[in-house]
């Protein structure tokens, strides 16, 4: 998938987020700040928790590609990274270590700071797991039982194309209707 539409279907997951559980983006950046002055555990209510990990979620967007550590060399308009584009990153395994790692964190954290991040921490790998479900779609695929060895794709649609589009909107308009199933 393209960055802009990993980047539109994370929104659409936040947002989705931040509705069925009752929190809306301006509550939650406005008690944020109150939040995370006080620096106190007891102060982090429900809400701002959700809003942690609504923002968690936007910064996971295109996370399984910035983890690679690109570098793009606009001389040759190529793109190269530290780790090979769609391996390690994009490996469901990665994802579920990662996510076991946040959610031990916060479950046994009594620290501030960690409590926060690993809230942050949650969001991003949500849409981790959201990239890879998007990205599986394309012909590139991504890795499922070695990270460095063959991808599997469904070839569902083609990145940047009409079919990515539609995707994206069956994907916003799904947004769009899931907190009305589950009210
Ligand atoms: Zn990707």
């Amino acid at each position: 998938m393209s960055p802009i539409g990993h980047t539109i279907t994370a929104f659409a997951m936040a947002t989705t987020y931040m509705r069925i559980s009752d929190v809306s983006w301006g509550q939650g950046f406005s008690s944020l700040p109150r939040v995370m002055m006080s620096g106190n555990l007891a102060n982090i209510d429900y809400t701002a928790f959700v809003t942690l990990v609504a923002l968690g979620m936007l910064l996971g967007a295109r996370g399984p590609d910035h983890l690679e550590i690109p570098r793009f060399n606009k001389r040759t308009q190529t793109r190269r990274s530290v780790i090979p584009h769609r391996t390690l990153t994009h490996w469901p395994p990665f994802w579920v270590a990662m996510t076991a790692i946040c959610w031990l964190t916060l479950s046994a954290s009594d620290d501030f700071l960690f409590y926060e991040i690993t809230s942050v921490g949650l969001g991003f790998c949500a849409a981790g797991w959201l990239h890879l479900v998007m990205d599986i779609m394309t012909p590139s695929g991504i890795p499922l039982i070695t990270p460095f060895g063959t991808r599997t794709s469904l070839n569902l649609y083609k990145t940047a194309q009409t079919g990515e589009w539609l995707c994206i909107l069956l994907f916003v308009a799904g947004c769009q209707i899931f907190p009305k199933l589950v009210d």
